[in-house]
């Protein structure tokens, strides 16, 4: 079990800047998040389009406000475990045990929630068996694209995702990519490539239908797709790969004991406590009266939170109030003296 000062659950714009925050008063933290990268809704809901309220950056993008974020934090050397959410929080005394879904433990005096509005999670194939082949011959995400090397893979979904790895995968595996309507929603110039592609012969494009049934018992040996016709296929199969977007679920947040309404933690607006002493709520998933769902609002939040955390995880140091301007301490945190 790893024992750290803060753990910051959420990875978002919010959860970034509570590391800063915590780093430049000498605490140390981790961060959790279920995505398989930082930068919470910003990354995944809006990369391409323009912020335009976060003070002293006339226009950023969500994917530029990440990289700015993370760059900033980068000083302090945080330990990030992403595609793993937290489930579970217990309390010892005056710390906190939290267990993820990958069966890490970490001890802490502080929690941050910087969950926003829930864990983004993959929307699931709601099929009999299909719980039972996954992570092991379905997946939802592509980790290690060696595994599905010289393998008949079948590919759901029409966007981005499915687009791009039925492109990558069919340089050496057999692709069938299935979606339910028969347009694509993917850049030009994807399309052109997966067309080109299909009159070679490398992609089978099987469209409008929905995945029927699952064959196989250990392992999956074919699957069946029912066209809109009602005409059923089946398609040897070794790997099945799904890309229908995510879903926002609260999940496990919800049942931590924490005061709640309307999906959100309330806490107090002093150090954004929730009713647990040591666990804090930032960002999207607090609320407070006169809350407001922006991301400078979650900026302020974490700087006062953190004061606390200062506090419970330094409880025979006295804090003390510094500018970045003219403290020599924050400034070797940041490493510039
Ligand atoms: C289209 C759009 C445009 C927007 N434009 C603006 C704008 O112009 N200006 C502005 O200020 N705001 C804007 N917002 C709102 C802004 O994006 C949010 O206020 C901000 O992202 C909140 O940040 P956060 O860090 O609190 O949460 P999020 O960005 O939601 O991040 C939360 C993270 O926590 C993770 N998480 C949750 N639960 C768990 C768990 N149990 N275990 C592990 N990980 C977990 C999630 O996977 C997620 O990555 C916009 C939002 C949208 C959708």
């Amino acid at each position: 079990m790893k024992k750290i000062d803060t753990i910051v659950i959420g990875a978002g714009p919010v959860g970034l800047f509570a590391v800063h925050q915590l780093g430049i008063k000498g605490l140390k933290s981790v961060v959790i998040d279920n995505l398989d990268k930082v930068g919470g809704q910003c990354i995944e809901l809006y990369p391409d389009k323009p912020i335009y309220d976060i003070p002293a950056v006339p226009e950023c993008t969500g994917e530029e406000l990440t990289k700015r974020l993370f760059d900033q934090i980068k000083p302090f050397k945080t330990e990030f475990f992403l595609n793993e959410r937290v489930d579970e929080v217990t309390q010892d005394k005056n710390n906190w045990i939290i267990k993820t879904n990958k069966n890490n433990q970490f001890i802490a005096p502080n929690i941050i929630i910087a969950g926003g509005v829930g864990s983004f999670e993959p929307r699931k194939l709601s099929i009999e068996d299909a719980e039972k082949f996954e992570d092991k011959f379905i997946f939802y995400a592509v980790k290690n694209k060696e595994k599905f090397k010289n393998k008949n893979i079948s590919i759901f979904g029409g966007g981005d995702s499915a687009l791009d790895w039925a492109l990558e995968l069919s340089k050496f595996s057999n692709i069938n990519l299935i979606h339910r309507r028969n347009e694509f929603r993917g850049t030009p110039h994807t399309l052109n490539e997966i067309k080109k592609l299909e009159k070679e012969g490398k992609i089978s494009i099987k469209t409008p239908c929905q995945l029927n049934s699952i064959e196989g018992e250990k392992d999956i040996k074919s699957i069946s797709i029912k066209f809109d016709d009602g005409k059923i296929e089946k398609i040897k199969t070794d790997f099945v790969l799904s890309f229908f977007g995510l879903v926002m679920k609260l999940g496990p947040i919800a049942e931590w004991g924490l005061n709640m309404s309307k999906k959100t933690i309330t806490v107090n607006s002093e150090n954004f406590e929730t009713n647990k002493k040591g666990i804090f709520a930032v960002g999207d998933i607090c609320n407070y009266p006169g809350k407001l769902k922006l991301i400078l609002s979650g900026f302020h939040e974490v700087a006062l939170a953190s004061v606390e955390c200062f506090k419970r995880a330094r409880p025979n140091e006295k804090y003390r109030f510094e500018f970045t301007t003219s403290s020599k301490t924050i400034q070797e945190r940041l490493g510039k003296k």
